[in-house]
């Protein structure tokens, strides 16, 4: 499974306008792993996965998934193929229900409805919170659900590769935990991973590797606790020698 690339990107240049951040990127996500993005502020996760989601034009000399060629291709084309973005922020919509929320996920794609169903009770059994608040208008779920509805909306895309912005923002330490057993069991049923995450220790247990950005470059990579106990990079973003 791991010779499989969900992701493979090459050389990868972007920016908003004459603003350059993304400064020729190299990336390669296994299938079936899971994979971080770590670094500090303004380093250019954010843009990286906006770049890889077609959001933000991009130049690069490669950008494929298990073969299929993406370069130039456009989000609608991205998403087709499986690549998948649960944005920083989590961008519900408020007045809609949770329910509705999570159907928009798999607006694109052309299914039954039985297919819709059984693909709503997977994400309700990963979230069996959703599932009680389904009827509930997504704007009054907490924290902590939105980033799971959001996720659910994903998971309802049918992704080969789900790319989720600041999984563990502004939640506690108990919601943070909640989410981590969910992505774990995802990735046990096969799901590939793309996570950014500004808590470092989240990240670097929870991925087998993971990139560190710093400046809109790619400066370091490894597999998760090879980093977790590398002295730079506890220096550099635990605070700890
Ligand atoms: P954070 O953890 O703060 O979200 P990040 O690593 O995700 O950081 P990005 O959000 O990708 O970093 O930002 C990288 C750089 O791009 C920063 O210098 C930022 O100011 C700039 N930037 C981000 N969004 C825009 C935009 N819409 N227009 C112009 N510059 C932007």
């Amino acid at each position: 499974m791991a010779d499989i690339l969900v992701a493979e990107v090459q050389d990868l240049r972007a920016g908003y306008g004459e603003i350059q951040v993304l400064w020729g990127i190299d990336l390669a996500v296994p299938a079936g792993e899971i994979t971080a993005l770590i670094g500090s502020n303004g380093a250019g996760k954010t843009t990286l996965m906006r770049a890889l989601s077609g959001l933000i034009p991009a130049q690069c000399t490669r950008y494929r998934t298990d073969g299929v060629d993406l370069a130039g291709a456009t989000a609608a084309q991205i998403i087709a193929q499986g690549i998948v973005h649960v944005p920083e922020g989590r961008r519900l919509f408020g007045a809609m229900s949770v329910e509705d929320n999570l159907l928009m996920g798999a607006y694109s794609r052309n299914i039954r409805r039985a297919d819709l169903r059984r693909d709503l009770d997977r994400v309700y059994s990963t979230f069996p919170k959703l599932r009680e608040r389904r009827g509930q208008a997504a704007a009054t779920l907490s924290g902590g659900e939105q980033q799971m509805c959001a996720i659910g909306r994903g998971l309802m895309a049918a992704p080969r590769l789900l790319m989720i912005d600041e999984l563990s923002l502004g939640l506690s330490p108990l919601l943070v935990e909640q989410l981590v057993a969910a992505l774990r069991e995802l990735n046990s049923q096969g799901m590939s991973i793309l996570l950014v995450e500004q808590d470092v220790t989240v990240a670097l247990e929870l991925c087998h590797s993971a990139y560190v950005m710093d400046m809109g470059r790619i400066v370091r990579t490894g597999q998760g606790h090879q980093l977790l106990a590398d002295p730079i990079i506890r220096d550099a973003y635990l605070g700890v020698p």
